[in-house]
């Protein structure tokens, strides 16, 4: 209700999303296809019990200028203007974890820059027309 241009909502526990979810991490923007969900970082919302109003709330917070979100203990949810869009941004999200906790294996990687990730939305834009519509960072 609070986002009229999305027409899907997925929400999954997809094993390594949630797992770095268990964490309450963001996923930060240490891969240049972060920006797939329309910002520099995927956020995670706060842990809250499922069915609640204070999860929804928390949520819709993670998701401002965004198309995905984990959610803490719990999974990730992924949003779009069809159910394809959607199920396909969760996958990305799910890849994303899975190479975010490899890479975690060495230590913290190193970050790409708010300039860089600003190039790489560019890109999105120009190259890969409408991967990821959102306006903020
Ligand atoms: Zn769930």
């Amino acid at each position: 209700a609070s986002r009229p241009e999305v027409q899907a909502v997925l929400h999954c526990h997809s094993i390594h999303a949630t797992a770095l979810a268990c964490h309450g991490r963001d996923i930060p923007p240490f891969h240049y296809m972060t920006a797939v969900a329309g910002g520099h970082d995927i956020r995670c919302a706060p842990y809250a019990t499922f069915g609640t109003q204070e999860l929804s709330d928390g949520v819709v917070h993670a998701l401002e200028g965004r198309l995905a979100c984990l959610m803490a203990q719990h999974g990730q949810v992924a949003v779009g203007p069809t159910l394809d869009r959607a199920l396909a941004l969760a996958v990305e999200v799910e890849t994303l974890a899975r190479i975010y906790l490899q890479a975690l294996a060495l230590g913290e990687p190193p970050l790409l820059s708010a300039q860089q990730m600003e190039q790489v939305r560019h890109q999105f834009r120009t190259v890969l027309y409408g991967v990821a519509t959102p306006a903020s960072s």
